[in-house]
């Protein structure tokens, strides 16, 4: 992120795309373009960019873009979808940049195999007929290889009872678990993601019948099966489970998915501090979500007519100091703990959302794996400000289900004493277990702050940041404003720390 000039924040791009000014340059129109032409349009003064066969003149866009210009400039002119999608794919840039569209890609005919033809490769001899899915749509030769490679790998079935429709997928996994299954069913269109890896097999269906909000997932760890069982709302016989929709029966990698969001309802707000508070949101009935360790969501809400979209990590609504058996997310509600700034876009509006509104929340996504934590015996945590979000879980984690792990230490910076989060339950904790240490670090403490002050730095790290043994498997997670994630990934690799023994947490 680069800092912005005033009067470029966020809002006034939103402000600008409703002022009527034309943003293209094309007073109106929408044009077909060619890569020729796209190539043209190549400078900061004249600059279109083609997002998934869109194109859009981003000129106007360039001052007010968080990353800035040099970043937008690396697709000047090109096809910036990978780009787009590596660094921000979450955004809306339908939304946000829907007054700067010039026009389609012209696009050069492929030929995509036949729907039929593909059913017949997949379904033959395999799944008796009443449980094929008809489609009359063609589908692109990517889901029809991925269709392919899913079939080597996976199946799904179904079968009914009077009252019930369960949906049977063979994921061929051992370790399946339901972290890694999504479920939402909502007006009869039932959607269900198994996890795998950086894949996902998708099961995507207008159903024939309604059901019942209520949905059940079982899962058999061991063999990998997953069950998704459904309650019909007429106990009538199912000639058919319902038509394929877009994403049915494809396995294709996570980041080629785009992100799917259900509502949520705000079901209380509590003050953490001055200004940070514990939103908790209730997932509909008929969704199975929990967000693994590490993993953040995106929240997304219509602000001034333009959709926005920012990640927040869930946490537990409190620390256990109990470890006599693993917390289980109960499956229903997500806490988020979440810093209001005064003129932040994104959290003034979620602070001014009232209890039994909805907001929409999306799956997880990140890259922080439990089993870096599993083989290590040292687990230090430098959290900086609500960087402390993702410690939470991990803390958790690593106390009740890690048993190689002889210290947990959390280096906590803050500015001030009262923008310290959860420091009673932090204290207590330590105080409870004797593997877990945790230090405040204030960077603007009052007179009357008698512990450690300072800013990040390669000497403050040097007197926390240390393994319990010489030989010691450490890892080391760091979560904070992007500055400060920065530098102190710097001065860990100047302390000796190699990479794999860093995770830092990002969008
Ligand atoms: P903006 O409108 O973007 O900014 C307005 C002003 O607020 C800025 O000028 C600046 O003064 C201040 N400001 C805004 N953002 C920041 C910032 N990031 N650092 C310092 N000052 C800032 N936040 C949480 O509170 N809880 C979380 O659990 C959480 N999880 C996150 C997970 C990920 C993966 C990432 C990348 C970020 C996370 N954030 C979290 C930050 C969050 O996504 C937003 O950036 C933040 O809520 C500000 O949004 P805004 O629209 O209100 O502010
Ligand atoms: P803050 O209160 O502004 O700062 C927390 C501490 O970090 C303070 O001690 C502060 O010191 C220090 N700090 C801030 N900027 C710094 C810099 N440039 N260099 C060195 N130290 C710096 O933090 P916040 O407002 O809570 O923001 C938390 C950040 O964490 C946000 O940027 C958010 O996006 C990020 N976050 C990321 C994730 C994730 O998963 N990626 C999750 C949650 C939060 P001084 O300001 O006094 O210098």
């Amino acid at each position: 992120q680069v800092p912005l000039k005033p009067g470029r924040s966020l809002m006034d791009w939103i402000r600008l795309t409703r002022s009527g000014k034309d943003l293209t340059g094309l007073k109106g129109g929408l044009i077909e373009v060619t890569e020729d032409e796209l190539s043209k349009h190549n400078k900061k003064e004249d600059c279109w960019i083609c997002i998934r066969g869109f194109v859009y003149n981003v000129t106007p866009y360039m001052e007010y873009h968080p990353g800035g210009e040099d970043e937008l400039m690396k697709a000047a002119g090109t096809d910036g979808t990978d780009l787009f999608d590596q660094v921000h794919r979450w955004v809306n840039y339908e939304s946000m940049l829907k007054e700067c569209l010039v026009g389609r890609m012209a696009v050069k005919a492929i030929t995509a195999p036949k729907a039929n033809v593909l059913m017949t490769l997949l379904f033959a001899g395999v799944l008796p007929e009443k449980k094929v899915l008809a489609s009359s749509r063609d589908l692109s030769p990517s889901i029809y290889f991925f269709s392919l490679l899913y079939f080597l790998f996976y199946s799904f079935d179904w079968f009914q009872t009077e009252s019930l429709i369960t949906i049977v997928i063979y994921t061929k996994q051992k370790d399946m678990n339901a972290e890694l299954v999504i479920v939402d069913c909502q007006d009869k269109q039932l959607r269900g993601e198994i996890i795998i890896d950086d894949h996902s097999y998708l099961v995507e269906v207008d159903l024939d019948h309604a059901v019942s909000e209520d949905v059940a997932v079982n899962i058999a760890e061991q063999v990998g099966k997953v069950e998704i069982i459904l309650n019909k709302k007429d106990n009538i016989h199912w000639k058919t489970l319902g038509q394929p929709l877009e994403g049915h029966n494809t396995f294709i990698k996570r980041t080629d998915r785009g992100l799917f969001y259900r509502k949520c309802k705000l079901v209380s707000k509590t003050e953490v501090t001055h200004d940070t508070k514990l939103f908790c949101l209730m997932l509909p009935k008929g969704t199975h979500l929990c967000v693994p360790t590490g993993q953040h969501v995106y929240l997304k809400q219509i602000i001034a007519g333009t959709e926005v979209v920012k990640p927040y990590t869930p946490v537990l609504p409190f620390l256990p100091l109990d470890f006599q058996e693993p917390p289980r997310q109960d499956g229903v509600h997500i806490y988020l703990m979440i810093k209001i700034y005064s003129h932040g876009l994104f959290t003034q509006a979620l602070d001014h959302l009232q209890i039994g509104d909805n907001i929409s929340v999306s799956n997880p996504e990140g890259n922080f794996k439990k089993s870096q934590v599993q083989t290590s015996e040292d687990l230090l945590l430098l959290a900086g400000g609500t960087g402390f979000t993702p410690m939470v879980k991990l803390l958790n984690f690593a106390l009740t289900e890690v048993s190689c792990l002889r210290m947990v230490k959390l280096i906590f910076f803050n500015k001030t004493e009262d923008d310290i989060l959860w420091r009673n339950q932090l204290e207590q904790l330590a105080l409870k277990d004797e593997r877990f240490e945790v230090q405040f670090i204030l960077s603007q403490p009052s007179k009357d702050w008698v512990g450690k002050q300072g800013k990040i730095s390669s000497s403050l790290l040097s007197e926390f940041v240390k393994r319990s043994r010489r030989d010691s498997k450490v890892l080391i997670c760091i979560c904070g404003p992007a500055p400060f994630t920065e530098q102190g990934i710097q001065y860990l690799k100047d302390l000796g720390y190699s990479q794999e023994e860093i995770h830092a947490f990002t969008a």
